[in-house]
């Protein structure tokens, strides 16, 4: 048995529980191609007030805390998100820390990653994780709108990249079981909300100090995907795997 798939449950609309993590579609739907909407934003912002997530025709990344939804654009540019914009994928949950702790620095995104795998209880822990801080210097990207059929690993090739120095700022996003593709990115999604929205997009490292790191903890997945557990029963290939990997980790340069 998968460990993510103990903690899915299908999606009833209306219906949910105050401390699950919400998601609409598959990662596996975007590696397949189709990045036609699903829900719109305003429903998704129902279900948390925290989370990532991208656009009909990978028009950009979505990143949220607060209840600010925010999409970064071309060159890292935030603007707020309409409720009625369409999304193809989104993870959202309403956000209530049940641990947190402070990282003196400087550390990358990798030491980050780390301390906060001590600070689970359980290993592979479903969680939501947020760290603001001090960005030395921080590395991401913006998915660009795609007008011709492509994948998301194609689309990844054509990226907008970032590295920028001395933001402030902060991360947002989830770590997932390692067998939770394709439904999923196994293990750590962040995303940069920077300088008061203005910047952002899909974190790929840097260098971070000062941070504060709150953990949420999560008991199951409220998947909106007709396709979801299917998905996660047939399992993913190697390539998918590698798909995965270079749309969410790759850099071009
Ligand atoms: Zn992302």
């Amino acid at each position: 048995m998968k460990k993510l798939a103990g903690h899915i449950r299908d999606y009833i609309k209306g219906r949910c529980s105050p401390d699950e993590v919400f998601q609409v579609e598959t990662i596996g739907r975007l590696i397949d191609g189709d990045f036609s909407g699903s829900m719109a934003y305003g429903e998704v912002m129902k279900h948390g007030d925290f989370g990532l997530g991208t656009f009909v025709d990978l028009d950009g990344e979505m990143a949220a805390v607060d209840g600010k939804f925010w999409h970064f654009g071309p060159g890292g540019h935030g603007t707020p998100v309409s409720p009625e914009t369409q999304t193809p994928f989104a993870v959202v949950k309403f956000f209530k820390p049940d641990i947190t702790f402070h990282l003196d620095g400087p550390c990358t995104m990798e030491e980050l990653e780390a301390a906060v795998d001590k600070h689970l209880p359980v290993k592979e822990q479903l969680c939501a994780v947020r760290a603001k801080g001090r960005f030395r210097s921080a590395h991401f990207r913006v998915v660009l709108r795609q007008d011709e059929p492509s994948t998301l690993a194609q689309a990844a090739k054509q990226q907008s990249e970032q590295d920028m120095e001395e933001l402030d700022g902060q991360l947002v996003g989830f770590r997932f079981p390692g067998d939770s593709a394709p439904v999923e990115v196994p293990g750590y999604h962040l995303h940069l909300i920077a300088a008061g929205g203005r910047i952002g997009g899909h974190f790929h490292g840097g260098t971070m100090e000062d941070l504060t790191v709150e953990i949420d903890l999560s008991e199951h997945l409220h998947l909106a995907a007709h396709d979801g557990l299917a998905r996660l029963e047939a399992g993913a290939s190697q390539k998918t795997r590698d798909d995965i990997e270079a749309a969410e980790r790759g850099r071009k340069s």
